[in-house]
Order: C-alpha cells, then sequence, then structure tokens
C-alpha cells in the first residue's frame, strides 16, 4: 500500500459522495495501490449510514471506522492513522473545503525527499473575523514559539512519510501540531499553497474558542519539545531564580537595618522574601519528581531520548 488518506467525518452526510468521487478523479490515475480511512466521529446525522454503503460498494479502497460517541477531531485522525497501512499519510478534512486534486501535487513533492508536505490555504474561504483572522495570529505565534515557520497550522490537508506520523500520540486539539512533532524527530517540512472552498453542506464545528484551546496546547507542546527530557532545566530554572530574588531582598533588608536602622519586619517585603525561597525550592523539588517521571516514561517503554535516520554497517 502506498498511500493512506485519512478522513474525520462528524455530520457531513451531504458531503460524502462528492468527496468520494472527487477523491477518484484525483487518484485514478496513480499507478500506485491507495485506501481511504474514514473516521466517523459519532455523527448523529446519516453519515454513518452513508460511509456503510461506500464501504459496501468500493470495498478494495474504503475503510471505516465509528466511533460510539463524538471525540472530536484529533482523536478521529489518530483513530484513522492507528488503521492506515500507507507509507504515505495524508490527511483531509471530509467538508470538501479541502480539494482532493491538490494530493497528487503533494505527493510529487514528497519524492522530491520532503517528509512533510504542509497545505497552506492562501485564498482561505472562511468568516474573517472569527476565523481567519484569529488562525492568522495563531499560526504567526506557534511558528515563533516553536521555530517551525509555517503560514497554516490548521489547514488538515498534509501529506506524511508514515514515520514522520507515527511514534507519538495525540491529545486534545493537538492534531495541527503534527507538523512540529515531525519536526522535533527531524523531518524535513515544505510548504505548498492548496486550495480551499467555501463550506457546502452542514455546519462548520468550531468557534473562536478553539483559538484559546489552540493557545494552551501551545504550552504543551513547548514544554514538550524544549523540557521533555530535562524538565529540571525549567523547573530548577524558575525555582533558582526565584531564590535569587528572595537573597536579593534579604540582602536589600539587611542593609537597611544595620545602616538605617529600619526593623525587618517594618514592611511586608521580609515574608515576602520567605514565601519566594520557600516557592523557589518547592520548584526544584517539582523539576525532581519531573526528572523521576521521565525516567520512568523512557525506561518503562524503551523509548530512546533520540531518533535515528539511518546507519551504516550496522545490523
Ligand atoms: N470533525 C470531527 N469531529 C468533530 C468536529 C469536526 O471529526 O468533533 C471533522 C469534520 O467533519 C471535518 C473536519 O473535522 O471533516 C473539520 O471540521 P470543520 O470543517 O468544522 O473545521 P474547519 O474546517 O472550520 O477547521
Ligand atoms: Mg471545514
Amino acid at each position: 500500500m502506498y498511500l493512506s488518506l485519512v478522513i474525520p467525518v462528524y455530520n457531513e452526510e451531504e458531503s460524502l459522495l462528492l468527496l468520494f468521487d472527487a477523491i477518484h478523479d484525483a487518484l485514478d490515475s496513480l499507478p500506485k495501490k491507495w485506501e481511504i480511512v474514514l473516521v466517523d466521529d459519532g455523527s448523529s446525522d446519516q453519515s454513518l449510514k452513508v460511509l456503510e454503503e461506500l464501504a459496501q460498494k468500493d470495498t478494495e479502497h474504503i475503510r471505516v471506522v465509528s466511533f460510539r460517541r463524538n471525540f472530536g477531531q484529533t482523536a478521529a485522525i489518530a483513530a484513522g492513522i492507528d488503521h492506515t497501512k500507507g507509507e504515505v499519510i495524508v490527511l483531509l478534512d471530509a467538508d470538501l473545503q479541502n480539494d482532493p486534486a491538490d494530493i497528487p501535487m503533494m505527493l510529487a513533492k514528497l519524492d522530491e525527499g520532503y517528509d512533510v508536505v504542509s497545505g497552506w490555504r492562501v485564498k482561505r474561504k472562511d468568516t474573517f473575523i472569527t476565523r481567519t483572522l484569529p488562525s492568522r495570529m495563531a499560526n504567526g505565534l506557534i511558528s515563533r514559539v516553536t521555530g517551525v515557520e509555517l503560514h497554516d497550522y490548521g489547514c488538515t490537508l498534509k501529506a506524511y512519510r508514515r514515520e514522520a506520523i507515527t511514534g507519538f500520540r495525540l491529545y486534545g486539539e493537538m492534531h495541527r501540531f503534527i507538523p512540529v512533532f515531525a519536526h522535533s524527530v527531524g523531518a524535513k517540512i515544505i510548504e505548498v499553497p492548496v486550495n480551499h472552498h467555501p463550506r457546502r453542506f452542514g455546519e462548520a464545528k468550531y468557534g473562536l474558542e478553539r483559538t484559546l484551546k489552540v493557545l494552551l496546547d501551545l504550552f504543551t507542546v513547548k514544554f514538550l519539545l524544549s523540557y521533555s527530557a530535562k524538565p529540571i532545566y525549567l523547573f530548577g530554572g524558575a525555582g533558582m531564580s526565584i531564590i535569587i530574588l528572595s537573597a536579593v531582598l534579604l540582602f536589600f533588608l539587611a542593609i537597611r537595618s544595620l545602616f538605617f536602622g529600619i526593623s525587618v519586619l517594618a514592611s511586608p517585603l521580609f515574608q515576602i522574601s520567605a514565601m519566594f525561597f520557600i516557592l523557589g525550592f518547592q520548584s526544584i523539588l517539582m523539576g525532581l519528581i519531573a526528572e523521576l517521571q521521565v525516567r520512568t516514561y523512557h525506561e518503562s517503554q524503551r523509548k530512546p531520548t533520540y531518533t535515528v535516520r539511518k546507519t551504516f554497517n550496522l545490523k
């Protein structure tokens, strides 16, 4: 199997047949074997029925996973990926906003030696104030914080080599950070402009509140990327900084008391200094606990702390 498409589906009954046709138009000329893994994310409309009929009609290409309830787009994507067989995995939305006609071009890019081809909706067809604008700001922020410069993290249409996308788990709303995780294991990433269409059927499932979740996820991602192997650097660094602050305060109080005769207890600074000291100490201890957890994580799963691309003369 060369190519697996992974498509999360939540209440998209009107789109599915058209999507299926569009995928066939795009991929029928492909000389290699491909499959579509559709994940029904607990739809309450007729989506599952449509998928079942499609699966019966086209046993060669269609696989369907149906969730017991709605678990969210990220979970649907993760389940889809778990059931793929392809060397290459392409993610796209079910709502016809992404265009399957872009896929051959993205596959060609992979063949040039990239591990991730990231779709960029240059002409995005969503409402500006609630979708496009917040997304643009979020993309800028994610690029800055993670150091992976992409214009469109939110675009689902992206192509991945299997090695670049398996090997980590997705939580919360984290499917948009897959390129960041891929980058962290050494994947080569390129961005390509892709088509984008306005939603024709059904409703968009998200609003402005998603931006907030994305921001919170970004904290986690940044922490995992920079400190998951060395959490003491973060906790210990913060702890030591606060302890230094505490010492500076104490020094100031001592000087003031010695040379100007002002009592150490004349202001709340002494208590604040003591509080900083305790906080700093606690933070360092938390860092040590986190270090223990890192060891449990890597050693219980025999997960190495590095990733290898190739080896020579080694079996
Ligand atoms: N989706 C899903 N589970 C959800 C919400 C959405 O599987 O809880 C699917 C949805 O059917 C679509 C894709 O995720 O295929 C993107 O959803 P939507 O078009 O609403 O998001 P947007 O395009 O606005 O990012
Ligand atoms: Mg959409």
